[in-house]
C-alpha cells in the first residue's frame, strides 16, 4: 500500500478548490491553543503537501500569524465563507492542509497528536488512555 494519496476539496462556498498529494504517515492533529482559537474547534487536523504537489484554484485570503518565538506562518482561508484551508511557511514550500474540507478526510486519520498538553480533557480521556 502506498503512503501517498490524492486529495481534493473545496471551501464551503465553493470559491476555492484545492487538489494535492499528501502522505498518510504525515497526517497529524494539533491541539495547540492557536489551532483551537483559529479553527473554532477543539483541535485541528492537517495533511502535509509540498508546493509542487498542490493546486489551488481561487485566491485564498492570508493571515500572518506571529508565534511567541517570532516565527511567521501564513494561515489561508476563503475570503467569502471563512473556511480554513491551509497554513504554510513564508516561502510557501510546505502546505499543511486542513483535513476538514478534503473529501478524503475519513482516510486522513492522524498518526500523531501534538501539543496535547492543551487538549480538552474529554479528548485526552478518549484518545490517550
Ligand atoms: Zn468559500
Ligand atoms: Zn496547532
Amino acid at each position: 500500500m502506498t503512503d501517498e494519496i490524492q486529495v481534493n476539496g473545496e471551501c464551503h462556498c465553493s470559491k476555492i478548490e484545492i487538489e494535492a498529494t499528501v502522505k498518510l504517515s504525515e497526517v497529524r492533529a494539533c491541539h495547540c491553543t492557536d489551532c483551537q482559537q483559529m479553527s473554532g474547534a477543539p483541535l485541528r487536523a492537517i495533511a502535509v503537501a509540498p508546493a509542487n504537489k498542490i493546486k489551488i484554484k481561487g485566491i485564498p485570503k492570508e493571515y500572518i500569524k506571529i508565534a511567541d518565538s517570532g516565527n511567521k506562518r501564513i494561515q489561508a482561508f476563503c475570503p467569502e465563507c471563512g473556511s480554513q484551508l491551509f497554513a504554510t511557511d513564508m516561502k510557501k514550500t510546505l502546505y499543511n492542509l486542513r483535513t476538514g474540507f478534503l473529501e478524503q478526510k475519513n482516510e486522513l486519520k492522524p498518526k500523531t497528536h501534538v501539543f496535547t498538553q492543551s487538549s480538552m480533557s474529554w479528548i485526552k480521556n478518549k484518545l490517550f488512555t
